[in-house]
């Protein structure tokens, strides 16, 4: 091995090097910035660029700038020397161990794992729960979506192995997003994904000719189809690009609202979202669906009424908007 396919080689282990840092890298994490002081985790790990990004102070590592922090080493041959330490690594010699493989996930090349019996299966259990109903969607919002329940569902953290009472929201044949329905658990404690990264929730929404709510997360979507909207969750901040791809080679056909977070990750990918609508010239219309509550699952079940209400309006909002600019485009030709 020489140099190169042994840089190569330690920047493909940085999942690897997380994991046993105890950081998962399925959703947000606490910022591995020392100058940062993060309480909200605003740090992701993105696999194609092999690198960590934080969304607030902007951060951007690979794994040899963490080994930098981490052994608190400045200069480039010392933080290179530790990674061949860390990974048995001998130049020129081809003999190396990979202590890190058993954590990797599903190797290139082989076929993702495909869900659909498994998300049958928690689906027929979901009867056995009502934590779905707690979080304020009826039957037939559970029934479109195949929510499910999963009683033990196992998972790890810092301290080893847990054992969760899950509710399932399938996102795909190939992934599905868990949900631990201890209302206890630490926020690092509440989500998981199997199957890799989050795809968008529910794109094809954009297709229905019906105005579409842009929300973060999946339970976003499902509290606002329970009022009777339409919604697609970006799912991850790292999905805004893919998203603008999509929309690319799919254009919306029923107008776009903008209903993200209003914290500091929501409010960076509202920017973006609308700077590439702009470009693409897709008329948007942005609106705070929220408040006063954190979240639409929150406003949802706190005041199903107001929620229902904040939602119409937000729509017809968007209903006058395109008549005016269709009177506007009339007058022009007068
Ligand atoms: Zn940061």
């Amino acid at each position: 091995m020489n140099r190169e396919q042994a840089v190569d080689f330690i920047k493909d282990q940085l999942e690897a090097y997380l994991k046993r840092k105890g950081i998962y890298t399925g959703e947000p994490f606490a910022c591995l910035s020392p100058d940062h002081q993060d309480t909200d985790p605003s740090m992701i790990y993105d696999q194609a660029l092999r690198k960590v990004h934080c969304f607030v102070c902007k951060a951007n590592y690979d794994i040899f700038d963490l080994i930098g922090i981490d052994y608190n080493l400045n200069n480039p041959t010392e933080v290179l020397e530790k990674a061949y330490e860390l990974y048995r690594i001998k130049l020129q010699k081809m003999e190396m161990e990979r202590p890190g493989s058993k954590y990797m996930g599903a190797k290139a090349g082989e076929p993702p794992k495909d869900y659909t019996d498994y998300i049958r299966e928690a689906h027929a259990r979901v009867g056995e729960t009502d934590y779905f109903q707690k979080r304020g969607l009826s039957q037939s919002t559970i029934e479109r979506f195949l929510l499910g329940y999963e009683p033990a569902f196992t998972t790890r953290d810092s301290t080893g192995l847990r054992i969760w009472r899950a509710g399932i929201i399938p996102t795909g044949k190939f992934t599905y997003t868990v949900r631990n329905m201890d209302p206890h658990a630490l926020k690092t404690e509440r989500i998981r994904k199997r199957g890799g990264s989050s795809p968008i929730f529910n794109p094809q929404a954009l297709q229905s000719g019906k105005p579409v709510f842009i929300v973060e997360g999946e339970m976003d979507a499902l509290s606002l189809v329970e009022v009777g909207a339409e919604a697609t969750a970006l799912a991850s901040p790292a999905n805004t690009e893919p998203f603008i791809e999509h929309i690319k080679k799919h254009p919306p056909n029923g107008g776009l609202i903008l209903s993200l977070d209003n914290d500091a990750t929501g409010q960076e990918t509202t920017a973006k979202l609308a700077q590439e609508l702009k470009t693409l010239d897709i008329s948007f219309f942005q609106v705070n669906i929220s408040e006063p509550y954190n979240d639409p699952n929150e406003a949802l079940t706190e005041d199903r009424e107001a929620f229902a209400r904040t939602v119409q309006e937000a729509l017809d909002a968007l209903g006058n908007q395109e008549e005016e600019q269709q009177e506007m485009s009339c007058e022009e030709y007068q």
